[in-house]
């Protein structure tokens, strides 16, 4: 579920939460700083890691040629240039135990603990109860939207485009966040996953990343024209509400590249991209990811 709201006393109030979670970016997080890339393995560290530790956070990583990795006790996979993906879950608090050992025998241990991070409750009274509870036809085609989302994010190959650092896909002002959790009408529903940016309808949408289109679907029940892009090794981006999609399943974009138009359809109540990230099923948090805003400075949407 996922009230759109971008315009009035609601989207004041998540500017609000948004610079509560942007107070909460810039503090001093354990930031697990990227180096040159790794050298010999019997000489140089064993793995690389960039990234945040932090709920809805994702970790970059990299080991020189022949190292293997264990996460949890259980063997990760890695791209063949070495690079890895470990993400942290929105709720998620115990620490990771990442493992890698050389060829020569040698291994290194590291303990990943997410820093936990506050989320908002927003409550919204007075929507229709048909918005709150769909009916059992509408909630027949909710599941198989849904079951046709977790298809293409189930992809994982070995790919890396996410090495190439994100841009933001659209400019404007953030009206929505991560993790906020939503009791619409007095019944608790799903955080919201994504970060909502407003932009007028028409607006063209940017590839944050390289990666390949996985699904591109004109209209689905919440999210509207929705279309999900994969950067390689699980990691995915969707983008929700769209006006318009110019790209097709199958297709290879650039970072940079148009894909489609800001729109406003499925539940929303004014125009903004709402933008996901999944790794595999876990859900992250695409500002973490960012050194900016989506725009330099002015006032908060309309
Ligand atoms: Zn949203």
């Amino acid at each position: 579920m996922h009230g759109h709201l971008a315009s009035g006393p609601i989207a004041k109030a998540m500017l609000r939460l948004r610079r509560v979670a942007k107070a909460f970016l810039v503090a001093p997080l354990l930031f697990l700083a990227a180096a040159s890339a790794p050298g010999h393995a019997e000489s140089g560290p064993l793995v690389e890691l960039s990234g945040q530790a932090v709920q809805g956070g994702l970790i970059v990583g990299r080991v020189p040629a022949g190292v293997e990795i264990e996460l949890d006790g259980a063997p990760l996979q890695h791209a063949d240039d070495g690079y890895f993906l470990v993400g942290f879950g929105r709720d998620e608090t115990e620490a990771r135990r990442l493992t890698v050992r050389g060829p020569d025998g040698r291994s290194e241990s590291r303990k990943l603990k997410p820093e936990p991070r506050e989320f908002d409750i927003q409550r919204i009274d007075g929507l229709p109860p048909s918005q709150v509870t769909p009916d059992p036809e509408s909630l027949e085609r909710i599941r198989r939207e849904a079951a046709q989302v977790r298809r293409a994010r189930a992809r994982i190959d070995r790919r890396i485009d996410f090495a190439g650092g994100f841009i933001w896909p659209v400019e404007g002002p953030i009206t929505g966040v991560y993790g906020s959790q939503r009791i619409l009408n007095g019944e608790p529903r799903s955080p919201h996953w994504g970060v909502d940016v407003a932009a007028p309808t028409g607006t063209p949408v940017i590839a944050p990343a390289a990666g390949l289109i996985t699904l591109a679907h004109p209209g689905m029940y919440f999210s509207g024209g929705t279309l999900l892009l994969d950067h390689g090794l699980g990691l995915s981006s969707a983008f929700l509400h769209l006006d318009e999609i110019l790209v097709e399943t199958g297709q290879q974009v650039e970072q940079g590249e148009v894909i489609a138009r800001v729109g406003a359809t499925g539940r929303v109540t004014g125009a903004h991209l709402d933008w996901r990230m999944n790794l595999g099923d876990t859900r992250i948090d695409p500002e973490t990811l960012m050194d900016g805003r989506p725009q330099a400075a002015g006032p908060a949407s309309e």
